[in-house]
Formats: structure tokens, sequence, C-alpha cells
């Protein structure tokens, strides 16, 4: 329901979790591990050709965050967050162990799409 008017609070909860969970379910909660140093936090769209970098707790590149969360205040949260915390705090994060080339290669693509779009 994202063109819906004034959504209440506890409707738009529901939604997010619901979203959440289902990305959890999917595997779409991505760790990459970036050379066994970085760690990259992502969400990735449901068909997979973008990728939502997240910082648990704090950001996330969608522009449902940049509007309803970072500039307007109207929600503390994007389901992407929400997906993370959800998937943390359920042992179901997907760790991807992958080398800086691979990352540039086939990761890189999708996170400036998910920034794009
Ligand atoms: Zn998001």
């Amino acid at each position: 329901m994202e063109g819906t008017k004034e959504p209440t609070s506890t409707k738009t909860d529901v939604k997010r979790l619901s979203l959440a969970k289902r990305a959890v379910h999917e595997r779409r909660v991505i760790i990459y591990r970036i050379e066994h140093g970085l760690d990259v936090y992502c969400v990735l769209s449901r068909r997979g050709t973008r990728a939502y970098v997240v910082i648990p707790k704090t950001y996330c590149a969608c522009s449902d965050f940049f509007f309803n969360t970072y500039l307007t205040r109207r929600r503390r949260k994007c389901y992407h967050l929400e997906a993370i915390e959800e998937a943390v705090k359920r042992g179901k994060t997907n760790v991807v162990e992958i080398s800086w080339e691979e990352f540039e290669k086939h990761v890189l693509p999708k996170i400036i799409l998910g920034f794009l779009l």
C-alpha cells in the first residue's frame, strides 16, 4: 500500500514486518564477507536485481528510508532494516564469502541500481 494516504502506523508496521519476514524467508538478507575483512549488509530486491546496503539500526540505501525515515521522520525504519534485524535475531543471515574482484563485478552493479531506483 505504498500509495495509500495516511496509513495507520499499525498497518504500516504490520506490512513492513511481513515484507521483512518474506525477505528473510527468501534468503535475501545477505552479509557479503569480503576477503575475510569487511562485512557488507545487504537486502536484495525480490528479483535479485538490486541490492540495498544497510547499516544495521542506522541506515538503508532505499528511497523509502530516505524519504520516510531520514527526511520526514514518518517511519522509524524501512523493511530492509527490519529484515536485517529479523535475520540477525533468528540467525538467518546468508553469509557469502566473496573476493573484492567478485564483489565489484557482481554485487556493486546491484548496489548502484539500489541507489538509483
Ligand atoms: Zn530500505
